[in-house]
C-alpha cells in the first residue's frame, strides 16, 4: 500500500471538452500508462467530458475525480479556480457554465473582429470547428487555427504575437467574480483551489489580499506543484501554503502531447511537508 504522499496524483488536466487535444478516454488511457493513481479532469468552464472520463476509468485502478477549471475575475484580472470532486450534474453549476460558454462565444466573435482589424482573414469558423462545437471556445482554438493556416509556427508563437494583453487579437472579457465561482463550486460540493498562483501578475500585497478573500469565501487550497510553476515558484507557494494552512495540490495542466510543458502525471512532486489535498479526497470517499 502506497502512502498518500507517494501517489502519482494529477489534479489539473484538459481534454477535447475544452482546449485539450485528447478525448477524455484517451487522457485516461495515457494517465494509466504514466502510472497515475488519481486523475482529475478539469476542463475550462465545462463538465461535458466527465461522463466519458468516468466510464473510461471504470474497472481500472485509476481513481477519476470529476473537476473543473473556472475563469473568474478578481481585482480587474483573470484568476483560474479549480473545483475538485464536484457534483457535475449540479443544476446551478450547469446553468452558470452555460452562461460562461455564451460569454466565450461572444468573446470569440470579438477576438475574430480584432484579428480582422489587424489584417488577418476570418478565423472564427475554423476555430469553432477545431473546438468541436462543444460550447467551450477559447484562445487555444484560435491559436491552433492560425498555426493550421501557417500564420504562425506554433501555438506559443500565436499567443505571444496576437493573443496576450497588448497584442492585436487580445480583447478584455468579464468573467464571473471569484466570490461567485467559489460559491458555485461549494454548492456543487467541490473543493475550491486557486490554479497556478504564480501566473497572476499581482503584487505581493494584492496576492495576499486575494488569498485572504478566497479563504473568506470558502476556498481551501492552492496549486503548489503545477506545470506552470518553476522550482522557485514551488518553493514560494510551499511557504504560502504553510502560512495560510492551505491544502496543496499537484497537477500538470496537461493539454496536449505536443503543446504542454509537462505530460499527464509528470509535473514535479509536492514538497513533502505539505498537506496534499488528495488526503481530503480520500476522506470524502
Ligand atoms: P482562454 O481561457 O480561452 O482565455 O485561454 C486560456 C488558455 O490559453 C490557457 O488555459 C492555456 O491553455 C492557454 N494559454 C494561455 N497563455 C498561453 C501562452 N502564453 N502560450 C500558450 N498557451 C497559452
Ligand atoms: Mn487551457
Ligand atoms: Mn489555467
Ligand atoms: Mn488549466
Amino acid at each position: 500500500m502506497q502512502i498518500l504522499q507517494d501517489l502519482n496524483v494529477d489534479l489539473h488536466t484538459h481534454s477535447t471538452a475544452s482546449d485539450g487535444s485528447l478525448s477524455p478516454s484517451q487522457l485516461v488511457v495515457r494517465a494509466i500508462e504514466h502510472g497515475v493513481n488519481i486523475l482529475a479532469l478539469t476542463d475550462h468552464d465545462s463538465v461535458s467530458g466527465i461522463a466519458e472520463g468516468l466510464e473510461a476509468a471504470q474497472g481500472t485502478d485509476l481513481t477519476f475525480i470529476p473537476g473543473i477549471e473556472i475563469s473568474t475575475m478578481w481585482g480587474g484580472g483573470c484568476i483560474h479556480v479549480v473545483g475538485l470532486d464536484i457534483q457535475f450534474n449540479n443544476s446551478k453549476l450547469k446553468d452558470a457554465l452555460l452562461e460562461i460558454q455564451k460569454g466565450r462565444f461572444q468573446r470569440a466573435e470579438r477576438i475574430n473582429l480584432a484579428l480582422i482589424k489587424a489584417g488577418l482573414p476570418s478565423m472564427l469558423e475554423l476555430a469553432l470547428s477545431i473546438s468541436g462545437g462543444k460550447g467551450q471556445i477559447g484562445r487555444v482554438h484560435f491559436a491552433r487555427a492560425m498555426v493550421q493556416e501557417n500564420i504562425c509556427e506554433d501555438v506559443r508563437d500565436v499567443f505571444s504575437s496576437y493573443l496576450v494583453k497588448g497584442k492585436p487579437g487580445y480583447v478584455e472579457h468579464y468573467w464571473p467574480s471569484l466570490k461567485n465561482v467559489v460559491s458555485l463550486i461549494l454548492e456543487a460540493d467541490g473543493l475550491p483551489v486557486i490554479a497556478h498562483p504564480a501566473r497572476y501578475k499581482l503584487s505581493y500585497n494584492l496576492l495576499t489580499y486575494m488569498f485572504e478573500e478566497f479563504i473568506s469565501f470558502g476556498g481551501v487550497g492552492i496549486e503548489v506543484a503545477t506545470g506552470s510553476h518553476s522550482l522557485a515558484d514551488i518553493e514560494r507557494f510551499k511557504n504560502i501554503s504553510i502560512k495560510y494552512d492551505f491544502k496543496a495540490s499537484r497537477g500538470s495542466d496537461f493539454h496536449s502531447p505536443s503543446e504542454s510543458r509537462y505530460d499527464v502525471g509528470r509535473a514535479p512532486y509536492l514538497p513533502d511537508c505539505l498537506l496534499p489535498i488528495w488526503a481530503s479526497l480520500e476522506v470524502r470517499g
